[in-house]
């Protein structure tokens, strides 16, 4: 166990991250959309290609690509802070957000030189937004099961298959998508490969489905024999498991993973100082600050682990799961705050940030790996399977 705990040693943000978040704030005083929390709640999963496009031309979209390809060769120390504002914000970032943080990197890594002249300009201008193609109907968790399937051709491959749960792919470019190249689905990990898909091309089809909240940011995406050109695969063909995994724990690593309920919490003690109710709230707010301060520091040594070129995909886990964890007890305290209480008048925005938040909060621990697998993962990381 200590072999694992020990990965953890303190890091903190070095002088220059820290002078950064002062003029990522300055940006956010101007260009934060004038929305109710219930909005600004939405955070990552609100979607404004005008907000992007207005970060990219300050070199924050990609911004740790390389200045060649139109990013800003900053760190991820930079990156967190910047992430870290906007979500304290609640600022519209999904357009974005998948290529800044999955995409891009990916392209960089595994991409030929072509693809990434091609691809990296546009992701850092913010005109190429991309959603993943990793679920399928019975592959989710299980994602080595993957069925959908690209055949070799004359010209290069023909894509059929399906998948689900896409975020935002009527609204973006490009998916890269996870299928097999070869063999069956009984092959698991062998066989399969990643492929940037162009979405407009003739054969797919992208049907949206409603979220409990009401929103409509997923899809089920179908292919139907769709020609790919050769290009389209990207890194190596059967290497697509590596790539994914590699691709994963930049996903779990950042601190996308502890302010999901941010802007809930934020109002609520706002509400909180304005009605002089505090009191009875201290120790529930003192907890989740304590929290909040560990899981924050956690985050931040797994992003040094990253500047210093590890891939800390355990480490991610850990604070992938703890994260999670707490941001879904951030809604289940307030509404008991709230029920306890049932004639206290209760401030209409708080009501719909709660609503909103409680809906969603479930998916915290299934988007990105579920709770189980990343737990697999851990047991993994302490030799038990
Ligand atoms: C908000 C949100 C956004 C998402 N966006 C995307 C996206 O853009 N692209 C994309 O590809 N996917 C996306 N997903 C899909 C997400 O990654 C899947 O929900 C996830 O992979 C789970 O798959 P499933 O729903 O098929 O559940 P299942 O895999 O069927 O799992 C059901 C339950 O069984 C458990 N379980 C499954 N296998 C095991 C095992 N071997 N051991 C122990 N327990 C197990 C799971 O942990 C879970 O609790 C998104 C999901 C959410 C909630």
């Amino acid at each position: 166990m200590t072999a694992l705990l020990n990965h953890f040693r303190l890091a903190s943000l070095p002088p220059e991250a820290e002078a950064f978040r002062e003029e990522v704030k300055d940006f956010l005083a101007s260009h934060m959309p004038d929305s109710p929390p219930d909005v600004r709640a939405r955070s990552w999963m609100g979607f404004s290609a005008e907000f992007s496009r207005a970060m990219a031309e300050r070199g924050w979209v990609g911004m740790t690509l390389p200045q060649e390809y139109g990013g800003a060769s900053l760190n991820a120390f930079s990156r967190f802070v910047l992430v870290e504002e906007l979500l304290v914000a609640g600022a519209p970032v999904s357009a974005h957000w998948i290529a800044d943080r999955q995409s891009g990197p990916l392209i960089l890594k595994y991409g030929t030189d072509a693809q990434r002249r091609f691809y990296l300009p546009k992701i850092c201008a913010a005109q190429a937004f991309f959603c993943i193609g990793m679920s399928e109907p019975n592959s989710g968790s299980d994602l080595a099961s993957v069925g959908t399937r690209a055949t070799r051709t004359d010209k290069g491959w023909r894509l059929s298959g399906r998948k689900i749960w896409t975020t935002n792919a009527p609204r973006c470019q490009y998916m890269i998508a996870l299928v097999r190249t070869s063999g069956k689905p009984e092959d698991r990990q062998r066989g399969l490969s990643q492929f940037i898909v162009d979405l407009s091309l003739p054969g797919v089809t992208i049907r949206p489905i409603r979220d409990l909240a009401g929103d409509a940011h997923f899809s089920e995406v179908f292919f139907d024999d769709v020609e790919l050109a050769d290009d389209a695969l990207i890194g190596q063909e059967g290497g697509g498991w590596e790539q994914v995994t590699a691709e994963l724990a930049f996903e779990r690593s950042g601190p996308e993973r502890l302010y999901s309920s941010i802007m809930l919490l934020d109002h609520w003690i706002d509400c909180l100082r304005r009605s002089g109710d505090a009191e009875a709230h201290v120790a529930v707010i003192g907890r989740f600050a304590t929290h909040l301060a560990t899981l924050r520091n956690m985050s931040v040594t797994v992003t040094s682990q990253l500047v210093q070129g590890a891939s800390p995909v355990v480490e991610a886990a850990l604070v992938k799961d703890i994260g999670t964890e707490f941001e879904q007890s951030i809604p289940a305290v307030i509404e008991a705050a709230i029920a306890a209480d049932p004639l206290a008048v209760v401030d209409a925005d708080l009501y719909r940030t709660v609503a909103y938040v409680s809906q969603v909060a479930p998916t915290y621990s299934l988007r990105g790996g579920t709770r189980e697998i990343l737990r697999g993962m851990i047991a993994r990381g302490l030799g038990l399977r």
